[in-house]
């Protein structure tokens, strides 16, 4: 929809704006480092204490900066025909481990024996591993991720559905906006990160949501010419 288009446009303004401002933001931070060091080792005690806290910050900084950057520039994407179940159930054997940790089963609900997409294989492995983390994440005390790919006419869906905690429809609307996160080690950039590689797939993120009973994200994305019939 147009609606949808939009606001994938203002996510991509977004991500050139940050990158803009992260390139902007790392000379001057090494300029500070480089003084903060010459100023530690003229300091007295006392000031070296202040310089220290100084230093730690502009490291912090500095590792925000290289982080975004990473992200606005991603690697070219390298598409090619890719079989998208075999792809996500690699991705759920891959996160199997991680799940077990937060007491979770993640369950693949054969949809059907494979369907090509053409795609960038690495771009959406990401992007399914960045949204069965945050289902996994979402259920405190544990419970089943369920997890179905099938076909849709020429669209090519991929859900994920957790029953974990859900999201007011406050949260809902402010998904994927940069740093949003409500996570103490949160980054709040996996949302966005994941729904402009799904737009850059020509495909689209969807995300239904009620608070108490979970969350289900649906990826679409076109089928390969030579599957669609
Ligand atoms: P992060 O996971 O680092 O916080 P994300 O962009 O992946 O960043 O997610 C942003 C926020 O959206 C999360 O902090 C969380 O509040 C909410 N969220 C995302 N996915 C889910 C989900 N499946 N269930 C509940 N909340 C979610
Ligand atoms: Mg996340």
């Amino acid at each position: 929809s147009r609606e949808l288009l939009a606001r994938s446009d203002k996510l991509a303004a977004v991500g050139q704006l940050a990158a803009g401002i992260a390139h902007e933001i790392r000379n001057p931070l090494t300029a500070l480092r480089g003084f903060i060091d010459l100023m530690y080792q003229r300091a007295r005690s006392n000031n070296r204490r202040y310089l220290e806290i100084m230093r730690g910050e502009v490291s912090r900084m500095e590792a925000i900066v290289s982080e975004l950057l990473r992200l606005a520039r991603p690697d070219r994407p390298q598409f090619q025909q890719v079989d998208l179940v075999d792809l996500v159930q690699e991705v759920v054997a891959f996160m199997s481990a991680q799940a077990l940790l937060h007491s979770v089963e993640i369950r693949y609900e054969p949809g059907t024996p494979s369907l090509l997409v053409q795609g960038d294989p690495n771009q959406l492995k990401q992007v399914f591993i960045n949204l069965m983390r945050n289902g996994i994440e979402a259920m405190q005390p544990g419970g089943s991720l369920r997890v179905r790919v099938f076909q849709d006419g020429h669209v090519a869906r991929v859900e994920i559905a957790d029953q974990g905690s859900g999201m007011s429809p406050e949260a809902l609307a402010r998904l994927g906006e940069p740093f949003f996160t409500t996570k103490e080690q949160g980054t709040g950039l996996g949302v966005m990160v994941s729904k402009r590689m799904v737009a850059d797939h020509g495909g689209e993120l969807a995300i239904e949501s009620e608070v108490g009973r979970g969350t289900t994200v649906t990826v679409r994305l076109p089928v390969a010419q030579s599957a669609e019939d």
